[in-house]
C-alpha cells in the first residue's frame, strides 16, 4: 500500500510528506517522535514555583484575546481546578478561544505563580487528562497537521510492515512484535513498554545497518581483482633510497598493501593514521609496486593544494626511477587537460595525481590498476563507488588522517580492511599545546616573534563562519592587520582562504613553503595534509568554535620535523573541552573525547552526508546494541541456511543500498 491509499490524504499532503522524505508507508511509520511529553495531572496547591506542571481545569470565563502587536497576541481567561479559581494566559494561540466554553474541561501545561494567582500556559489540551499520559512530539512537517499525521501513522501501522529481524533473533531476545512496538512508540500507553518498544526498533535499525555494511563487505571480499606480480628486491631498493628509515607501523602497512596487490582478491583497504604519521610514503611504495606490475595508478586528494603537494613529494621519492608522474586538477586549462588525457590513454603516464575533480573528467586509463584516495573522510561514501567504476577493478587504498572513535570505524569503514599507523616517525617531539585567553594574546605574539627569529614559521587560523561568508573573510584580514601592526610591517605575512583564485592560492602557499612569508593567516583550508617542515607554531583563534578532532588536525600542520613545535588555542572563555588537547597528542584518544562531547552529528566539523543518519538509534547511546547487532549479523551471514531463508531474501530485496 502506498501513501495515496491513506484515508483523507490529498495530493497536497502527499507533496508535503515527500518534502519531509516520507515516500512510503514504511517511511511514515518510522517517522518517530523526537521526544515524549509525560503529563501527570497535579493539583495547583502542591506545585512548586516555576516548574512546568500539568493541571486539570474547567473554564470559568472564556475571557478575551488582546492583539499586542503584529504577530503577537495574548489570550486570557479564567479557570478553576478543585475549587481554586485563577487566571490563565497563553501567547499567540488566539485560535484556542474558538473552542472554549464555560464548563469545558481542559488540561493546562505551564507554570503557576501563586502570588499573582496566574498561570502562564505553554500548551492547552482541550480535554481532561485523568491519569498520566505520554504524548509523542513530532518534528512539524510543513503543511501537515499533527493530528492527521498521527492518524495516518496509526493507519499505516495496520498495514503489512516488514520485520527485518530474522526469527532466530526475535526469539533470542524475546522481542516485542514489530506492530506492537510501532504502536507503542507512536501511541505510548506506559513508560516501561515504550522503553522496550524503542529498544526493539533501535536494534532493528542497527541490525539492518550492520547488515548492509557486512553484506557489502562480503561481496567485496569475493571481488576478483588483478593479481599483480613484482620483485620484492626492487621494492626494497626503492625503500632504501628514501631519505629516512620507515617506522614499524609503516612497514607493516606496506606489507599489508603489497600482499593485497599480489592477491587476486581486490584491495579494499583503509590506511588509518594520525596526522604526521607518514601515510604518504606508504602510498608511494605501493604505487611503485603497482607500476612494477605494469599498471597505471591514480592518487587523489581533496584539495588542489594537497594534490600539488603530493605531486611534488611523490615526484621526489621517484627521482631515481623511470616512473612517469603527472597531475590533473579541475582548474587547469582545457588544453592542458587534453594533453594529459591523451597521455593517460596512451599509457605515457604511470601515476596520475589530482583532486577528486578528476573523477568528473572523461578519463580513460590504458590500464588503471590501483587507486589511492587521501583524506578519505572528505569523500562521501558514494564517491567511493564512483571510483570503482573507473578502470578494471582497480585495487583501492583509502587514507584517512582522522582517527575516528571505534564506534565510527565500525560504521563508516566497516566494509573495509584496515591498516593502522600509530607510531610517529623517530625524533618527533610532542607538540606543546596551550589554551590561552584572548586577553593574554601578547604573550603569544611574543612567542611568535621568537619563533620567527629562529627562522621558523607560524600558521594562524581564523574561524570560518558558515552562516556569513563575508564575515569569515573579514576575520582573516582583520588578523592580518593585527599581526602586521604588532610586527611593525616587518614580517612577511600571507593570507589564504577558499575564495582566492587558484593561482593566488598557489602563490600564497608557495611563498610560505619556500619561507618567503613567515606567517600564514588562513581559514581552515590548511586543515588537511599541508606539509611545511619549518612551521613550528599553530595559533587558532576562537578555538572554542571547532571540534577537538578539527583542532587536532590543524595542530598536525606543525611538529613535522625534529624541532619543538607549539600550538596556541585562543578563546574568549576557557573551555573544559579544549584541555583535552593540552593533555594529549593522541588522535584516537582525542576523537573519543570529541565524540563524548559533541556526539555523532558533527564529528568532523562537517555534518556527515546522508549515510550516517539514524531514525531512532543513536550510536553513542546505543553502542552496546550496535555491537550486539554486529555479532548477530556476522553469525547470520555465516549460517549456511541464510541464503534460502525468506527473511534474508526479503531483507536483501528491501534494503536500500544506495546510501
Ligand atoms: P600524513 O600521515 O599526515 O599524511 P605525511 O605523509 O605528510 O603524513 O608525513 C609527514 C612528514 O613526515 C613528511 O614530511 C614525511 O616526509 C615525514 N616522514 C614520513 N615518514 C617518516 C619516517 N619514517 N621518518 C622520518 N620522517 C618521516
Ligand atoms: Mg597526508
Amino acid at each position: 500500500m502506498n501513501l495515496q491509499n491513506l484515508k483523507g490524504i490529498g495530493e497536497k499532503n502527499i507533496e508535503y510528506l515527500y518534502k519531509a522524505d516520507i515516500y512510503t508507508i514504511e517511511d511514515l511509520v518510522t517517522y518517530y517522535p523526537y521526544r515524549y511529553q509525560v503529563l501527570k495531572p497535579e493539583s495547583l496547591e502542591t506545585t512548586l514555583p516555576l516548574t512546568t506542571v500539568t493541571i486539570n481545569a474547567k473554564v470559568v470565563d472564556v475571557g478575551k484575546v488582546s492583539f499586542i502587536r503584529k504577530n503577537f497576541n495574548s489570550y486570557r481567561f479564567k479557570a478553576e481546578s478543585y475549587g481554586h479559581i485563577f487566571n490563565v494566559t497563553i501567547f499567540n494561540r488566539a485560535f484556542i478561544k474558538r473552542n472554549m466554553s464555560v464548563g469545558k474541561e481542559i488540561t493546562l501545561i505551564g507554570k503557576y505563580e501563586a502570588k499573582k494567582n496566574s498561570f502562564v500556559a505553554q500548551d492547552i489540551k482541550l480535554l481532561a487528562i485523568m491519569e498520566a499520559k505520554i504524548l509523542p512530539l513530532y518534528h512539524v512537517i510543513k503543511g501537515v497537521k499533527s493530528a492527521s499525521l498521527n492518524k495516518w501513522i496509526l493507519e499505516g501501522i495496520n498495514e503489512d510492515i516488514l520485520d527485518y529481524i530474522p526469527e532466530k533473533y526475535q526469539k533470542k531476545y524475546r522481542l516485542m512484535p514489530k506492530k506492537e512496538a510501532l504502536l507503542q512508540v507512536h501511541n505510548p500507553t506506559d513508560e516501561k513498554k515504550l522503553y522496550v518498544a524503542r529498544q526493539r526498533l533501535i536494534y532493528e535499525e542497527l541490525f539492518v545497518f550492520m547488515f548492509k555494511i557486512q553484506y557489502l563487505k562480503s561481496l567485496k571480499d569475493k571481488e576478483v581483482g588483478i593479481a599483480k606480480s613484482f620483485e620484492k628486491e626492487n621494492i626494497d631498493t626503492f625503500i632504501k633510497n628514501l631519505p629516512f628509515p620507515l617506522t614499524n607501523d609503516q612497514q607493516k602497512a606496506i606489507m599489508d598493501g603489497l600482499s593485497d596487490l599480489k592477491s587476486s582478491k581486490r584491495m579494499n583497504r583503509l590506511l588509518l593514521g594520525d596526522v604526521g604519521s607518514g601515510k604518504t610514503v606508504v602510498g608511494a611504495v605501493l604505487l611503485y609496486a603497482n607500476y612494477l606490475a605494469g599498471y597505471q595508478s591514480a592518487f587523489m586528494a581533496p584539495t588542489e593544494i594537497l594534490a600539488l603537494q603530493h605531486f611534488e613529494t611523490i615526484r621526489k621519492m621517484f627521482q631515481k626511477t623511470n616512473v612517469q608522474i603527472d597531475y590533473l586538477v579541475g582548474s587547469m586549462s582545457k588544453k592542458e587537460k587534453k594533453s594529459i588525457l591523451e597521455k593517460l590513454k596512451n599509457g605515457k603516464i604511470d601515476i596520475l595525481i589530482g583532486t577528486h575533480a578528476i573523477l568528473n573528467e572523461h578519463l580513460y586509463f590504458k590500464n588503471l590498476g590501483f587507486i589511492i584516495t587521501d583524506e578519505q573522510h572528505r569523500f562521501g561514501v558514494n564517491q567511493r563507488e564512483l571510483l570503482t567504476q573507473k578502470g578494471l577493478k582497480p585495487d583501492m587504498l583509502f587514507m584517512s588522517a582522522t582517527p575516528i572513535p571505534r564506534t565510527y570505524a565500525l560504521t563508516i569503514y566497516g566494509d573495509m580492511d584496515t591498516s593502522l599507523i600509530k607510531e610517529k616517525p623517530m625524533g618527533r617531539k610532542e607538540i606543546i599545546t596551550k589554551v590561552v585567553k584572548e586577553k593574554d594574546l601578547k604573550e603569544v605574539l611574543f612567542q611568535v616573534l621568537e619563533a620567527i627569529k629562529r627562522n621558523e614559521q607560524v600558521y594562524v587560523v581564523a574561524p570560518t563562519i558558515l552562516e556569513n561568508e563575508t564575515n569569515d573573510l573579514k576575520d582573516v584580514y582583520l588578523l592580518k592587520e593585527k599581526f602586521s601592526l604588532a610586527f611593525h610591517e616587518k614580517v612577511p605575512i600571507g593570507v589564504l582562504h577558499g575564495k582566492l583564485k587558484k593561482t593566488e592560492k598557489d602563490e600564497v602557499m608557495n611563498d610560505f613553503k619556500l619561507g618567503r612569508s613567515k606567517i600564514l593567516i588562513s581559514t581552515t583550508v590548511v586543515e588537511v595534509g599541508v606539509d611545511v617542515k619549518d612551521a613550528t607554531m599553530m595559533i587558532v583563534f576562537n578555538a572554542e568554535r571547532f571540534g577537538l578532532a578539527t583542532l587536532h588536525q590543524l595542530r598536525g600542520r606543525v611538529g613535522r620535523s625534529d624541532k619543538q613545535s607549539y600550538c596556541y588555542l585562543i578563546c574568549n572563555e576557557e573551555k573544559e573541552r579544549l584541555k583535552v588537547l593540552e593533555e594529549s597528542n593522541d588522535g584516537f584518544y582525542i576523537s573519543e573525547k570529541d565524540f563524548e562531547f559533541r556526539g555523532e552529528g558533527d564529528l568532523f566539523g562537517v555534518k556527515q552526508s546522508g549515510d550516517m543518519t539514524f531514525k531512532i538509534a543513536n550510536l553513542k547511546r546505543d553502542y552496546s546494541i550496535l555491537l550486539k547487532a554486529k555479532t548477530d549479523v556476522l553469525e547470520f551471514l555465516q549460517s549456511e541456511k541464510y541464503k534460502s531463508s525468506l527473511s534474508f531474501l526479503e531483507i536483501i530485496s528491501k534494503i536500500d543500498f544506495t546510501n
